[in-house]
């Protein structure tokens, strides 16, 4: 999928990743819209680029993202370290209300892929109430049960989304947007990962002593200690961008 051309694109840890700002975005979206083929939208985090080091898949969503923004404060404080500072993070929870702010003023509909049963279809719900005119044309979670990705594919594609929000966690979402494009052949397409428990109310914001101190991220990891693994990468990260920029 190529790369959007409005945007500068440079490589941190040699990969790459593109200097946008979250108010850039809409303009960018647009043009996806008018475009040929699916654009893959991927919300980079310090996680990611660690794993892209060793897993492919990681890798392969590095290099077939139309559109590839610095998720979280570790891509941002790296751009910074290397001299290609950005605005700020440009993660999926933000980018969902623009594509429905999108969706809104120009017709684009949008179908919103996983989670657990009801969640997606309350994040729809909440979104089209903050976004009038917004066109939320399906939603369903993200356990398949004994359906194929392929079957799913089908389903969604029944509805000819032009916008497609997929939240079933990294790298999962993103290879079932590539593997599925010409299925679904939505225009925009975009892992968002854990957006629609945020957008639902299913998830609360962390205390805001957390957010306060910038910690939300431990806030999470104490909810849900799986997210461990994640967070040993961000030490990782800082220290793969310090050694590369010597
Ligand atoms: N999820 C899903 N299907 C799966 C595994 C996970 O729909 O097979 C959902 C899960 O319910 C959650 C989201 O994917 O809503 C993962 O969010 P997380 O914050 O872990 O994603 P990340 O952004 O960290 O990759």
């Amino acid at each position: 999928m190529p790369q959007s051309p409005s945007v500068e694109r440079v490589s941190l840890l040699g990969l790459p990743i593109d200097r946008v700002s979250l108010e850039g975005t809409e303009e960018i979206f647009e043009s996806f819209l008018s475009s040929e083929g699916t654009k893959l939208v991927f919300t980079a985090d310090s996680n990611a680029f660690v794993c892209a080091k060793d897993d492919p898949r990681y890798k392969r969503c590095f290099d077939e993202a139309a559109l590839i923004t610095p998720d979280s404060a570790g891509p941002v404080w790296g751009l910074a370290h290397i001299g290609k500072p950005v605005d700020g993070r440009v993660s999926g929870v933000d980018l969902v209300e623009v594509l429905c702010r999108l969706s809104a003023r120009t017709g684009a509909t949008m179908f919103f892929l996983g989670s657990a049963p009801g969640v997606a279809a309350a994040a729809a719900e909440r979104l089209s109430a903050k976004y009038p005119g917004c066109k939320i044309v399906g939603s369903r979670d993200g356990y398949f049960g004994s359906l194929t990705d392929q079957e799913v594919a089908n389903e969604i594609a029944s509805l000819q989304p032009d916008i497609l929000l997929v939240a079933m966690g990294m790298p999962r979402q993103e290879l079932f947007i590539l593997d599925t494009a010409d299925i679904i052949k939505a225009k925009i397409a975009m892992g968002v990962g854990g957006s629609f428990d945020v957008h639902s109310g299913t998830v609360k914001r962390a205390p805001k002593v957390f957010q306060k101190l910038k910690v939300e991220w431990l806030w999470r990891t104490i909810l849900n200690p799986k997210k461990l693994d994640k967070v040993k990468n961000l030490p990782k990260f800082y220290f793969m961008v310090r050694r590369a920029s010597k």
